[in-house]
């Protein structure tokens, strides 16, 4: 099986690696790596259209040698699929990230979007993160990440398939298991820090988390908390299902004519 991996934390982070080793240890998988050459997260489904997309040959001492893209996470997998690789890739793995895509940070996790972008492009795509830590463990997270990676391929691994894989902080008994859950719906409790320039001018810098779950029901966002590795099945059409037919039921009205 060809596998594609990408990342958004940049073709030199530690998580890549650590899937890498995993992923090509797998006797049955060859591995390419096409990822962007400087950190990209929150960079979610960006593409350059005005630039050029720079390569260059990235060698990792006694690991793997891949391309380096000066683009976004979904440039890298569209320029792979399209341009860079000799044969399609039957499987696109997008991490490991260094921080957890739950809730509404999968809209901006450009970890996600490598994966959609693989999705968008007919193959099965899963994005993989680890929920960030003091001392983040990328080799254990990729052990735990290969056999769900293995039962999602087993299960259902058709065209255009999307699953998003979080791992939860790590601790002793942990993960406790596997949850299929929602995405999380919930609001980040957000700040922005006001700061000033040697100017004098003022900036800021974001910064937020999640707070107290207040999810009702399971979600990803739940599930990592409570150690648990969270699986969610995504998908690219973000059309709200429910809404569409009672929306079809609406009168409009008459157009002005001219
Ligand atoms: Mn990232």
């Amino acid at each position: 099986m060809r596998v594609l991996l990408a990342n958004d934390d940049g073709i030199l982070a530690p998580g890549l690696l650590a899937m890498y080793r995993v992923l090509s240890a797998d006797p049955d998988m060859q591995v390419d790596v096409v990822a962007p050459e400087t950190v990209q997260s929150a960079a979610a489904h960006a593409i350059t259209i005005r630039h050029p997309l720079l390569c260059r040959d990235v060698h990792i001492d006694g690991a793997f040698h891949g391309t380096g893209v000066e683009g976004s996470p979904a440039d890298c997998v569209k320029l792979a699929v399209n341009a860079l690789l000799p044969e399609r890739p039957e499987l696109v793995i997008s991490g490991i990230n260094d921080g957890a895509n739950v809730g509404v940070h999968v809209l901006y996790s450009g970890t996600v979007a490598a994966a959609a972008e693989g999705a968008i492009l007919r193959c099965p795509s899963i994005a993989v993160s680890l929920k960030t830590s003091d001392e983040p463990d990328f080799d254990r997270a990729a052990r735990l990440a290969k056999p769900v990676i293995d039962q999602i391929l087993r299960q259902d691994a058709r065209p255009g398939r999307l699953y998003n894989v979080n791992l939860p902080a790590p601790g002793p008994g942990r993960p406790k298991g596997v949850r299929v859950v929602r995405q999380s719906t919930q609001s980040l409790i957000e700040r922005f820090e006001r700061r000033h320039d040697p100017a004098g001018r003022p900036y800021y810098w974001l910064s937020g988390d999640f707070g107290e779950s207040t999810d009702e029901g399971d979600t990803d966002l739940r599930a990592i908390r409570e150690g648990y590795i969270a699986v969610t099945p995504l998908h690219v059409d973000l059309t709200h299902a429910a809404r569409l037919e009672q929306m079809q039921a609406w009168t409009w009205p008459e157009l002005p004519r001219g």
